[in-house]
């Protein structure tokens, strides 16, 4: 862990101003970036919340569904294993 040198106060209401220039730095945007939230020790450590897939953990490109995140790449895996269940017992169980 690094100290930036920067220290910044805890308003009335608990919040915490994060710096423009950590923001700029890493790509952090107003309004739209969510934190999530660890404690260590004494130490609030916050991460930039990227949704990952709900299977594979991957943070690239994906679909919401049912309130979960879902990768293209395990959607793709999940439409060939439904292709492969029906072209295997599609006739059995009347999907053919
Ligand atoms: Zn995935």
């Amino acid at each position: 862990m690094r100290s930036t040198g920067m220290v910044r106060p805890v308003d009335k209401m608990g919040r915490v101003v994060i710096p423009k220039e950590i923001r700029k730095a890493l790509e952090i945007e107003n309004n739209r970036d969510c934190f999530e939230i660890y404690t260590e020790g004494n130490r609030v450590i916050l991460k930039k919340y990227q949704p990952s897939c709900i299977f594979c953990d991957s943070v690239g490109e994906s679909v919401s569904y049912g309130g979960y995140t879902v990768c293209l790449d395990c959607i793709d895996k999940m439409t060939k294993a439904k292709e492969d269940f029906i072209e295997e017992f599609g006739e059995m169980v009347g999907l053919k």
